[in-house]
């Protein structure tokens, strides 16, 4: 068995960022799968499971209640230190998880089989696992078909980079809107003519899948990308760049126009009508503009000073605009995926957090929850040799915003 270093860790983490999958909700392509896990191998649970910085997080489960658990006991995090699959045929003869909380307790594991899910670049960002609470063996044939069934989720995701356009909504996919939007920067520069970019993200489109369910919640991104559509221009790009984050890429446009467009969207989209569960409802979204300028020349600097004005927009109150001066990204930070440590009690105590958002200011951390988290403490970001006072500045849900002293 090998073990991540700090910088492994991170390199997987960025290998996993890259499929955008973490908090997405199921979908029937790997319920399918674990589904058929359990009657393939006649077990009771089995995940499609992703190992983010401090948690496991079940993209599908079968057996299983909770959607995420504590990243140090799971099986998981074994499983994806090795190449190979991890074999438990008996959880109380096996001295590794002999006292582990996950045997003593719910889901009282005594058989465990996990593949890794292991990505072109060869990271392990999660496993394939089925489980059971009675001891079981497992035959070389049975390996290999849960390697297959394995490799039947990665090739989704892959494919899923690979699409130009975003099945669900129709607009651009993540890559195509950033090669698309690289020609459209490129032909600017060239021109000398405008170009601005708008980030939108809807306003607790969590609550509203909570409340009206998933399909109400896909059809408000379908008819949030309609909207769009009506309100631009044909020769404007809008790309799905996130589960309900899109970006939108203005030729011709100044900040004032651009401004313009992003108050007209926000106006177009809470104008919609949506039929969820409860009855109709509205949704609303939060913009962030940047333009081009010389200090902010390719994409991805426009992107991270929209997204850093959309932050802005969503901490000032949630439905409205805001255009960022190209100044505010330092203050605002870019939006990152770090294994980080909470560090209190004169060391002696630690909560694993992931590092979301980073600034030389502050940053904004994910706890699987806030309950003894102090209101100082030291953030330490192994990978980065980081290591800095903090406090917090505000806690929402798993969230916490903090300040560096
Ligand atoms: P905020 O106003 O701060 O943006 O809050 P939020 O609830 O919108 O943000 P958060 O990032 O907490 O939640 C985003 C949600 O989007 C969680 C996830 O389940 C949902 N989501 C992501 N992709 C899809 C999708 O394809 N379909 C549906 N229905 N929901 C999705
Ligand atoms: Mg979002
Ligand atoms: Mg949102």
């Amino acid at each position: 068995m090998t073990v991540l270093s700090a910088a492994n860790e991170q390199v997987r983490l960025n290998a996993l960022a890259r499929y955008d999958v973490l908090d997405t909700p199921n979908e029937s392509v790997f319920d399918r799968i674990t589904s058929l896990v359990c009657s393939i191998f006649a077990v009771p649970m089995a995940t499609v499971t992703f190992l983010d910085a401090h948690r496991q997080w079940f993209k599908s489960r079968q057996g299983i209640t909770d959607c995420e658990g504590d990243r140090g006991p799971a099986f998981c995090n074994l499983t994806i230190r090795q190449s190979e699959p991890l074999i438990v045929t008996d959880t109380h003869q096996d001295g590794r998880f002999a006292n582990n909380p996950l045997v003593l307790g719910p889901p009282f594991l005594r058989f465990y089989v996990g593949i890794p899910l292991r990505s072109t670049e060869g990271q392990n960002i999660g496993t394939l696992c089925a489980m059971s609470p009675e001891p079981r063996a497992i035959s070389a044939a049975e390996i290999a078909i849960l390697s297959d069934l394995a490799a039947v989720v990665m090739e989704t995701l892959e494919l899923r980079l690979l699409a130009t356009t975003d099945g669900l909504t129709g607009a651009l996919s993540r890559r195509a809107f950033r090669d698309e939007g690289a020609r459209t920067l490129a032909l600017a520069q060239r021109h000398r003519h405008d170009v601005s970019c708008i980030a939108l993200d809807l306003d607790h489109f969590k609550s509203i899948n909570d409340t009206h369910g998933h399909a109400a919640g896909d059809s408000v991104l379908f008819g949030t990308v309609a909207a769009c559509r009506r309100l631009l221009r044909q020769t404007d790009l809008i790309g799905r760049v996130g589960g309900e984050e899109f970006a939108v890429l203005l030729p011709y446009a100044d900040r004032a126009a651009a401004l313009g467009v992003a108050e007209k969207l926000r106006a177009g989209i809470a104008a919609e009508s949506f039929d969820g569960s409860e009855g109709p409802f509205k949704v609303t979204a939060s913009f962030g503009i940047a333009t081009l300028t010389p200090a902010s020349a390719d994409l991805d600097t426009l992107l991270a000073l929209a997204d850093a004005a959309l932050y802005c927009a969503k901490s000032e109150g949630r439905n409205r605009c805001i255009a960022a001066p190209a100044t505010d990204i330092a203050s605002v930070g870019r939006r990152v995926l770090k294994a980080g440590q909470i560090v209190f009690n004169g060391g002696r105590s630690a909560i694993d957090c992931t590092v979301k958002r980073l600034s030389g200011e502050g940053a904004s951390l994910a706890v699987l929850s806030t309950a003894g988290v102090p209101e100082r403490f030291k953030l330490a970001i192994a990978a980065d040799g980081f290591s800095k006072t903090c406090a917090i500045a505000r806690k929402a849900g798993s969230e916490i915003e903090v300040q560096f002293a």
